[in-house]
């Protein structure tokens, strides 16, 4: 069984995120894909004034019918910061597997600043996905004295452990969950940028207006 984890705050989930998901589930051979909404993320204030509810509402509501992608209210559950080290653990303690942590450019080049990062790569596999605006990345830049862990593959990298980090080309979607509630802020169409269902969900709850 390989299982992907997506961690995100979603707030909201949009195309970007799902295509991403896809994409990787397919290249990598994922049979399930789990998005986990974090709680309150430790690197950044939480915009939007959305709550954890609504956030897991539209990760719910845009999955649906993927008999792959699944949701978990793990990190909402456990409260406080959410370190992807400990849902991490869970999944491995609850699946006896070693998970493919699923994560864009962006995110990949902070991965060092994360709570218990030495301990990270001996856990899971990462696969880092393109992002329009996040440049191509040297692992020794990004992982600093922990690149010393890794030796180079035709795949991606393969740590001491024999974990890897991958690295996948998906389809450039310049879409984020900023714009999306920058758009509902000044009124304007969200429309082809989120599932329906979503774009429905935040206009009834009258979310980032
Ligand atoms: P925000 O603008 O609020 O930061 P976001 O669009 O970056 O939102 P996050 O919830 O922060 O969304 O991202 C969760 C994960 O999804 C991160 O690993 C991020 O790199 C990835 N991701 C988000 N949008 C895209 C996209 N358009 N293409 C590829 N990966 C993406
Ligand atoms: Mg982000």
């Amino acid at each position: 069984m390989r299982l992907g984890i997506f961690g995100g705050t979603f707030n909201p989930i949009h195309f970007g995120h799902l295509r991403a998901a896809e994409e990787v589930r397919l290249a990598v051979g994922l049979d399930e894909v789990l998005f986990v909404p974090s709680h309150i993320p430790p690197h950044k204030e939480l915009a939007g004034g959305s709550t954890a509810r609504q956030r897991l509402e539209t990760v719910k509501l845009a999955i649906g019918g993927n008999p792959h992608f699944r949701l978990s209210s793990f990190e909402v559950e456990q409260g406080g910061s959410s370190y992807s080290i400990r849902t991490i653990e869970h999944v491995r303690a609850s699946y006896g597997i070693t998970p493919y942590f699923i994560l864009g450019r962006d995110a990949f080049n902070e991965i060092s600043t994360w709570h218990r990062a030495g301990e990270l790569f001996g856990l899971a596999n990462f696969v880092a996905t393109s992002r329009p605006g996040s440049p191509a990345f040297v692992l020794g830049d990004v992982l600093g004295g922990l690149a010393a862990d890794f030796r180079a593959d035709g795949a991606g990298y393969v740590h001491t452990s024999g974990n890897r980090i991958l690295f996948t080309e998906v389809t450039a979607l310049d879409i984020s969950s900023s714009l999306v509630r920058a758009l509902c802020r000044s009124g304007k169409s969200i429309t082809y940028l989120v599932p329906r269902e979503v774009e429905e969900y935040i206009k009834e709850e009258g979310m980032y207006a």
